[in-house]
């Protein structure tokens, strides 16, 4: 099979022999997008949050806002210093910003600390996520076919509790969190780290993610496989 499945075109493997390709040994995943996604939806999630607060808020409009309030914090780490480089306090900083910026004309200070606490938790709530068909098979190709399955996301610790008790997450022996490697994706020095700790070259590695940037071209960068899933 190629190594780039089109986005948005069914996923494969037609033929589960074909995935993974020879060669690798791990197979690591992207996790939001790619083998679960936030059930509800995040702008449901976010309006549910408001209205315990009395906020009423268009689902349509949260998730306007919601895209922008994360292209502005992309945007940050993309500009800092050390581009991408993260930890534990900025990955809380990034939640708190987008969250603050998306309920900036609704509500003060305070009911948006409050809102932003509410949905830390509800996204660190095994219970708020949902597998996603195309990337469990994959998740079950790799493992048959005896390789190492991991996980390697921009999340932040909140990951390692959830991909315990999320199928398909828990399949996985290595769960890599940008906040706990600190740096996110696409830094090299993101899947620098993970070949260290898999203890494997570049070349023995396959990245599959739904994110053409952050996961699929940024994994070519720096010599590994990748397949893009998803649309
Ligand atoms: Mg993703």
């Amino acid at each position: 099979m190629p190594d780039t499945v089109p986005l948005g075109s069914p996923l494969s493997p037609a033929s589960p022999a074909s995935f993974p390709p020879p060669g690798v040994r791990h197979v690591v995943f992207d996790v939001v997008g790619t083998l679960v996604e936030p059930w509800p939806t995040v702008p449901v999630a976010y309006q549910r949050a408001a209205r315990r607060q009395g906020l009423e808020c268009s689902a349509e409009d949260l998730r306007g806002r919601f895209a922008e309030a994360w292209r502005r914090q992309e945007a940050i780490d993309a500009n800092s210093r050390t581009p991408f480089a993260t930890s534990r306090a900025r990955e809380v900083e990034r939640w708190r910003g987008i969250v603050h910026d998306v309920f900036a004309a609704d509500a003060p200070e305070g009911v948006r600390e409050t809102v932003f606490l509410d949905l830390w938790d509800h996204f660190a709530d095994p219970g708020a996520w949902r597998a996603l068909d195309a990337g469990t098979r994959l998740v079950e190709a790799a493992l048959d076919a005896g390789c190492g399955v991991a996980l390697a996301s921009n999340f932040d610790e909140r990951l390692l509790a959830i991909a315990g008790r999320v199928d398909p997450l828990c399949r996985a022996s290595h769960v890599f969190a940008s906040s706990e490697l600190g740096w996110r994706k696409p830094a090299a020095e993101f899947f620098r780290a993970v070949e260290r700790r898999l203890g494997a070259v570049a070349g023995e590695l396959l990245l599959v993610g739904d994110d053409p940037r952050l996961d699929v071209a940024a994994a070519r960068a720096v010599g590994w496989r990748s397949l893009g899933v998803g649309g």
